[in-house]
């Protein structure tokens, strides 16, 4: 569910956001009128807040949004509920709120513990500010908290990186989640020319590969790493592609085999004209997005399901290919999954490539 408010705009920012909070009540009363019109029965075990800035909202809001999520949604005891924060709005309140309705997964958005590259990035918030929400979330009893950091920073060094990984994975965090900064159009970034050093950013990667192990933080996907157990169950449902509905401005749905956009022009979504777009996904391109998707994980892909949903018998299809693969060793077959190495994960995209 998508909350598309922020304070201001991040220097580096494309995500579908604004820091007009005219339209808040309108759009609220839209988004709540979209989960009644979409509510299901099929038990739902993941529930993802984000934006956006969902602490943001007024008080009392976050609380309703999930309570009527529960009485449109068949979400299961259990189920693993995300709510995103940056540390300048995630206040006691807020956290508060998001403990009694059952909130038990908060991913901070930190990007770097610098404040001078905060600054640099326009971000809201310093380093304190995370902790100071860290903790208080913690005191709370939201122990799955994850925080996400960029490299590749504009004046952001090696050695910087690699200091702020060792400290941030020092923190009482069971999952953190790394990107590469990509400077797109639209952007502050994009306007002042800014540029991307990218061999810098396979090096920091690399780096901050090794030291998020060391601290126990295992990649189980290119850009996210975890403490054993405290995978993010919601992402890996989009590697997995499982079906999901998507609530909200500019949001995506991918259920019954088909793919489902909102619109993300605001007024059109007030009016209640929320869908933009609606395609069957034909079988062939499931397929390589299914491909893409899960080799990009730790887990590799279901060779077994690529069979029976998608109809593709790919170490018959790619015999050579994989053959070649796993004699370089970039792929591994492993209970019936196709997995890349660690070493793969730097040419993904090479790998992925001749599998499709
Ligand atoms: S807080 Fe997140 S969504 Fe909001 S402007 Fe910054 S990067 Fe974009």
């Amino acid at each position: 569910m998508h909350i598309p408010y922020c304070k201001s705009k991040c220097g580096y920012c494309s995500f579908c956001s604004s820091d007009d909070f005219s339209t808040l009540k309108l759009y609220s009363d839209s988004l709540y009128n979209e989960i009644c019109e979409r509510g299901r029965e099929e038990a739902c075990d993941t529930v993802y807040i984000g934006g956006g800035t969902p602490s943001v909202l007024p008080r009392g809001e976050i609380g309703k949004l999930i309570w009527f999520l529960r009485e449109n949604f068949n979400i299961e005891s259990g189920a693993e509920i995300t709510v995103e924060a940056n540390p300048d709005t995630c206040t006691d309140e807020f956290l508060y709120e998001c403990r009694r309705a059952g909130v038990n997964r908060l991913s901070l958005g930190l990007q770097s513990d610098d404040d001078r590259l905060l600054r640099v990035a326009g971000r809201r918030h310093n380093y304190a500010a995370f902790e100071k929400c860290l903790y208080s979330a913690l005191g709370k009893g939201i122990e799955n908290i994850s925080a996400d950091l960029i490299l590749g920073l504009p004046f952001q060094t090696l050695k910087g990186f690699e200091k702020t990984v060792k400290h941030v994975s020092s923190l009482p965090l069971k999952h953190i989640s790394t990107y590469a900064l990509k400077v797109e159009e639209g952007t502050e970034f994009y306007d002042n020319e800014v540029g991307v050093d990218e061999d810098l950013q396979a090096e920091m990667y690399s780096a901050g590969v090794e030291i998020l192990a060391n601290n126990g933080f295992l990649r189980y996907e290119v850009s996210n790493f975890a403490k054993i157990g405290f995978e993010s169950r919601h992402n890996s449902k989009y590697w997995n592609h499982s079906p999901y509905i998507g609530l909200g401005l500019a949001a995506h749905s991918f259920a019954d085999g088909y793919r489902t956009e909102n619109t993300a022009n605001m007024s059109l979504y007030i009016i209640g004209k929320r869908e933009s777009g609606r395609e069957k996904i034909p079988l062939q391109e499931l397929r390589e997005e299914y491909i893409m998707l899960a080799l990009r994980t730790r887990d590799g892909m279901d060779l077994n399901l690529l069979k029976s949903a998608y109809g593709c018998d790919l170490l018959k299809e790619k015999a050579s290919e994989i053959k070649m693969l796993r004699d370089l060793g970039a792929v591994k077959i492993d209970g019936g999954r196709l997995k890349a190495s660690p070493e793969a994960f730097y040419i993904l995209d090479s790998v992925i490539l001749k599998l499709i």
